[in-house]
């Protein structure tokens, strides 16, 4: 009679509390301001290509060039070195994903990080940029800064001091 009584009680609180682990799990590293985790939880549209547990790409709204993908992890930080590890290691095998699927010849991987280096969206993305000719794609200023022997050797040790 007990276990009668008891056993429809029982699963429906089981099935709740595992559904709800399940929501915070997808979406507690993300943020409820940011335009990208917004895209990421679907309140945003976007032509999505691949998403894995960790990784969402996507068709850049605002293309440099024709194909202009972007690959976000799915934790909100808006700079490179606060995401962790695993979510690194898991976008960059879907840049080359799409970028194989693609079938781009010549292209640029861009990752920017903070205003003066172009960021606009702060929540890390890879852009992968087709380059099929001078005009279209990502443009790059290069002008080496030619620093000294000394000055060189300086940042190195203390780069590697801090590592
Ligand atoms: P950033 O300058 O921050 O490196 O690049 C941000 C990129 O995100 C830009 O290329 C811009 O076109 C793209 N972007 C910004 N908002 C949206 C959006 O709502 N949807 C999509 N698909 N791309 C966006
Ligand atoms: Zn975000």
């Amino acid at each position: 009679m007990h276990f009668f009584v008891r056993t429809p009680l029982l699963r429906p609180v089981l099935l709740r509390s595992s559904f709800s682990k399940r929501t915070m799990s997808t979406h507690n590293h993300l943020s409820d301001d940011c335009i990208f985790c917004k895209i990421i939880k679907g309140n945003i549209p976007s032509m999505k290509l691949v998403e894995t547990d960790k990784t969402f790409s996507f068709m850049d709204i605002d293309p440099l060039s024709e194909g202009h993908m972007l690959v976000i992890p799915k934790y909100h930080a808006e700079f490179f070195h606060q995401v962790p590890d695993e979510y690194l290691a898991d976008a960059l095998p879907v840049a080359k994903k799409i970028a194989a699927a693609a079938k781009l010849d010549q292209y640029n991987v861009l990752q920017n990080n903070g205003k003066l280096a172009n960021q606009a969206v702060p929540h890390v993305h890879f852009h992968v940029i087709p380059k099929p000719n001078e005009e279209t794609g990502l443009g790059v200023r290069w002008k080496p800064i030619k620093p000294s022997q000394d000055a060189l050797k300086a940042k190195y040790e203390e780069v590697k001091g801090n590592l």
